[in-house]
């Protein structure tokens, strides 16, 4: 890969806290050298813990920008993107930095025609794990530095037990389809790795010299041969818990069916949801059908109907990113369910969400043959 690294305070170099800095300092100089006029990034507000998503137009502005913070609070950033780009494409040439989940719901949702890319300069920040909202939240109100807690855990190689499941699998931690990325993992200072021609005529725009990274490669190569490791441990242990459909009702037994974890999914993102519609009673009479065998029926308020649907319509393009878990008010552990489900269901149509824009997603293309089901395996 090629990139620059940033050494515009020579006092930075080797001092990875410091690089939150630097990268506000980039940020700085793309709207000065008018390479984009807006930025969309998380930024500090003192005043709340959280720290929030703005758009920044002057550049004095860019020091509060948070780009780096190890949290992702509701939404993901591609969920504005789509906001800000579904009808028309945006009108100022806008750059966004995104996680790498973020990166990759953002392909999606471009692939669904729900975001345009046009005008937009796309930043992937290096992510070696997100915490979960409220244990930020409450790191920062007792005084730690959830970020310098990160950094801390990427230096000694050691992970984080608390760093969300989502994250502790992720196999994604750096942005794949950014015009740019900013890395922190397999460097000893910032390092902004161009990815496109655009990505590199910003990094020239800027003055920057661009070399080669070959260690930065071999190092992200490790950390994924690594977590996939893990990843794949876990989610045969997550399979077990849930198989069978005794299992699935006793995992969705507190489910108030508030359908927080649809609305924060990047990819869930139908105006109109058929389990909010009057087409829904209409499949619970189907699901009844199916239970009758066991002999019992529990009432399930559609939670069950609800999930497995949502399973269905999201699974081939789920980008792992965990945020259904998080919004979760009954702290239903979500990812074990969509993670692996998620990932054999890719697998099995050779698809990966959110890895090659010009792929055709399997939900838009799918057929019952395709997997040569019966007719009866697919009712
Ligand atoms: S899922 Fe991956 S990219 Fe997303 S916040 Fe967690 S570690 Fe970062
Ligand atoms: S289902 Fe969950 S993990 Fe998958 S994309 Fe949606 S919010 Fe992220
Ligand atoms: S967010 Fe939790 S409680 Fe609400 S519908 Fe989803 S699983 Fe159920």
């Amino acid at each position: 890969m090629e990139g620059a690294f940033l050494e515009s305070n020579p006092e930075n170099k080797g001092n990875i806290k410091k690089i939150k800095e630097s990268v506000n300092r980039f940020l700085q100089q793309l709207l000065e050298k008018k390479v984009v006029e807006w930025v969309l990034t998380p930024y500090i507000n003192p005043e709340n813990p959280l720290p929030e998503r703005r758009i920044i137009t002057k550049p004095e502005e860019a020091i509060k920008a948070d780009p780096l913070t190890p949290v992702i609070p509701g939404f993901p950033m591609s969920t504005f993107v789509s906001e800000i780009t579904r009808e028309k494409p945006i009108s100022k040439p806008l750059a966004v930095l995104l996680k790498p989940c973020e990166a990759a719901s953002l392909v999606e949702l471009v692939k669904f025609r729900q975001a345009n890319l046009d005008n937009l300069l796309t930043i992937g920040v290096d992510c070696y794990g997100s915490y979960h909202v409220l244990d930020f939240k409450k790191m920062v109100e007792e005084g730690e530095k959830p970020f310098e807690r990160m950094i801390n855990a990427l230096k000694n190689n050691k992970g984080d037990e608390l760093f969300r499941t989502a994250c502790k699998t992720c196999l994604k931690p750096v942005a794949e389809n950014t015009d740019l990325n900013v890395g922190i993992i397999g460097v000893n200072n910032l390092f902004i790795q161009a990815n496109t021609s655009k990505g590199t005529e910003t990094l020239k725009k800027i003055g920057l010299k661009i070399v080669e990274n070959k260690e930065r490669d071999q190092k992200i190569k490790e950390l994924i041969e690594e977590r996939g490791e893990k990843r794949k441990g876990m989610f045969k242990e997550f399979l077990k818990e849930l198989h069978g459909l005794h299992k699935l009702n006793k995992f969705f037994e507190d489910c108030i069916n508030c359908h927080n974890c649809m609305e924060v999914c990047p990819i869930c993102f139908c105006k109109e949801c058929f389990f909010e519609s009057e087409l829904h009673p209409y499949v619970y009479e189907k699901y009844i059908k199916f239970t009758i065998e066991e002999g019992t029926i529990q009432e399930l308020e559609g939670k069950l109907q609800f999930h497995l649907g949502r399973l269905i319509h999201m699974s081939t393009s789920c980008v792992s990113c965990g945020l259904c878990e998080q919004a979760c008010p009954q702290e239903i552990k979500l990812f074990k369910l969509c993670g692996p489900v998620s990932e054999n269901v890719q697998k099995s149509f050779n698809y990966r969400a959110g890895e090659k824009l010009e792929e055709t997603p399997p939900i838009t293309t799918f057929y019952e043959e395709d997997l040569g089901l019966t007719e009866k395996q697919a009712e």
